[in-house]
């Protein structure tokens, strides 16, 4: 069986793409906490989980507590998140002792007034969330991060260890789950709710651009509703290069149209 590179070798990053093939093709179908055990391994010192403390967050994040609780945890905090968001990030950190919880907030200065977001939704997502979080991640190597298969169209084909747009290391444990498994899990361990679940909101994120969804909708059909986007729509490469994700567009596109 071929050697797998030491990725504690910095001169073993450019292997990465073989490593996380033979990650994938060993560990991408285990079970969610194996994965998380093994990113934690493979990567350790080097890796943060990025949280919405969202609708589902705290899965993930309670895992991560039965691990270890001191990763550090990137909470983006855009200015624009709902205030029981905050404060549900306030209520699990306690409950699970996360240690190292950190809220990634803007450089408003371009956006003062945060109104940016009804000209050009875009843009305000690379202002408040991609620019943000490159700045955070600047440390690490590789990224945890609680997305799902069945989430979007968009996530139907990703893998539990892959390379992301900026050329890092995503690694989603929670990739495989379905909405069920995510409920029983939350059920067999007594998780707190998102305050704003119990309102109809099945995924969350900013207060400008969140809605509640219908019976039957797409979980994540409120977000940037009427726009033709289910992501942030901006990435930077790893070549410090902007890439617009395909279909994403601004408000004021979406309006002229
Ligand atoms: Fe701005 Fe909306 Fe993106 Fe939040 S989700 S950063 S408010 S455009």
């Amino acid at each position: 069986m071929q050697k797998l590179p030491d990725l504690h070798d910095a001169d073993a990053r450019t292997s990465a793409p073989l490593v996380l093939t033979h990650l994938e093709a060993r560990f991408g179908a285990a079970p969610a906490q194996s994965v998380l055990a093994v990113a934690l391994d493979r990567f350790e010192g080097r890796v943060a989980l990025v949280s919405s403390f969202g609708a589902e967050a705290a899965v993930l994040l309670h895992m991560l507590s039965v691990i270890d609780r001191t990763v550090p945890v990137l909470l983006l905090d855009t200015q624009l998140l709902f205030p029981e968001t905050l404060a549900y990030q306030q209520e699990l950190s306690a409950r699970f002792g996360l240690s190292d919880v950190r809220r990634i907030k803007p450089d408003e200065s371009t956006d003062p007034d945060r109104t940016l977001h009804q000209r050009d939704s875009a843009a305000c997502c690379h202002l408040r969330k991609t620019v943000p979080l490159e700045r955070a991640l600047g440390g690490f190597d590789a990224v945890l991060t609680g997305r799902k298969r069945f989430q979007t169209k968009e996530r139907a084909g990703m893998r539990s260890f892959e390379t992301g747009p900026d050329g890092r290391v995503r690694i989603n444990p929670l990739a495989n789950w379905n909405a069920e498994q995510i409920a029983a899990y939350a059920k067999a361990h007594d998780l707190p709710q998102h305050p704003l679940v119990a309102r109809g909101f099945a995924s969350i994120g900013c207060a400008p651009c969140t809605s509640p969804v219908r019976e039957g909708e797409d979980p994540r059909a409120g977000r940037w509703r009427g726009e033709e986007r289910e992501e942030c729509g901006i990435h930077i490469r790893a070549d410090g290069t902007i890439e617009r994700i395909s279909g994403a567009r601004s408000s004021g596109e979406r309006r002229a149209g």
